[in-house]
């Protein structure tokens, strides 16, 4: 099959657009012929390398797939020859004490398509049964494709780790990335008043599109400042943050007494510093969180049918320019997702 494959870590100029020996299934997996693979920062870091992190070489990234299922394996049974399928990326080993609870991202053994496994970016993929979602009739391919890491991300940060409640206020760092996007759909489904950074006025009016209810340019505006400015001095409740060490300060500087910081990621890099005084005084909390369960995407998918959340295609690339498709995303001038069509 074809195949986007690094045998080095490196730039995007180490992916090459080639054949490869066909994924075989195993008895519990289903073979997706893939019809779109959205990228996320993730692929970005497994392609350069991640110091500690083994990745297996080669390797086949991608961890946000749509396509059909092309075949099962013996024991499959809920899963059929020809159906629509949207896979949910995080693979656990679906038996230990996080698993059986429903907290499979907790599992030991957690990895995603594409991290430690070979993923979508290929022209078929093997993935257990239990990944497989149904894909929502309303979507294309490369829409249902940009679903799912970024919207159970979000999802994961915003209800199960900071417990957002109606009416809450909350500053969404990096409105024009996929997970923000994701963000201010959730945050306002669940009845908060949504602060959007971005670093354009045309990235902003497209969060304000989404329900972002103040905009904040953090090129031209301090965040801290602004944020002030439109909670009346208060602080946000909850800050969402994946950026890292650009906009650390300014986050923990806007929270509100009691105020929850939750993070996911580190972009700019992961150097932080917290005044201990200003934690306890203020009582606030810091919140790690890592990907999300499969029955969060589970919810999620159900909204997305429902019309009710809705995915974020900033653009669309042919699997043969993966090359063009991550220098791209990694100049940061996309609004929501970048995907790949196979
Ligand atoms: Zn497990």
């Amino acid at each position: 099959m074809k195949a986007i494959v690094f045998n080095a870590h490196g730039g995007p100029e180490v992916l090459k657009f080639s054949d490869v020996p066909d994924a075989k299934i195993r008895p519990n997996e289903v073979l997706v012929r893939v019809k779109a693979c959205a990228l996320n920062h993730l692929d970005l870091w497994v392609r350069a390398g991640i110091p500690g992190v083994p990745i297996p070489l080669p390797h086949i990234p991608g961890s946000d797939v749509a396509g059909e299922i092309a075949q099962i394996g013996a024991e499959v049974t809920t899963a059929r020859v020809g159906q629509k399928v949207v896979l949910a990326p995080g693979v656990t080993c679906g038996k230990c004490a996080a698993c059986i609870s429903g907290r499979d991202n907790y599992c030991r053994q957690f990895t995603n398509l594409g991290y430690m496994i070979d993923g979508g970016c290929a022209e078929f993929v093997r993935a257990p049964e239990v990944n497989c979602l149904p894909h929502p009739e309303n979507l294309t391919f490369e829409e249902a494709a940009s679903i799912p890491l970024v919207f159970q991300t979000a999802w994961h940060m915003l209800i199960f780790r900071a417990e957002l409640q109606p009416g809450e206020d909350v500053l969404v760092l990096g409105a024009g990335s996929g997970v923000g996007s994701a963000a201010i759909q959730i945050a306002k489904f669940f009845g908060a008043r949504v602060l959007a950074t971005a670093g354009s006025d045309e990235k902003l009016q497209k969060a304000k599109q989404l329900g972002a209810d103040h905009l904040i340019n953090h090129k031209t505006q301090k965040i801290r400042e602004e944020v002030r400015r439109i909670t009346n001095k208060r602080g946000v409740d909850v800050v969402f943050e994946h950026v890292g060490t650009a906009t650390w300060d300014d986050s923990l500087a806007s929270l509100a007494a009691g105020g929850r910081l939750v993070t996911c990621g580190a972009t700019t890099g992961y150097d932080a510093k917290v005044d201990l005084r200003f934690l306890f005084s203020r009582q606030l909390s810091l919140l790690g969180s890592y990907m999300g369960t499969k029955s969060e995407l589970h919810t999620v998918m159900k909204l997305v049918a429902e019309g009710r959340l809705k995915p974020v295609v900033d653009r669309v690339f042919p699997l043969a320019e993966a090359v063009a498709a991550h220098a791209y995303l990694e100049s940061s001038s996309q609004f929501g997702k970048v995907v790949l069509t196979v």
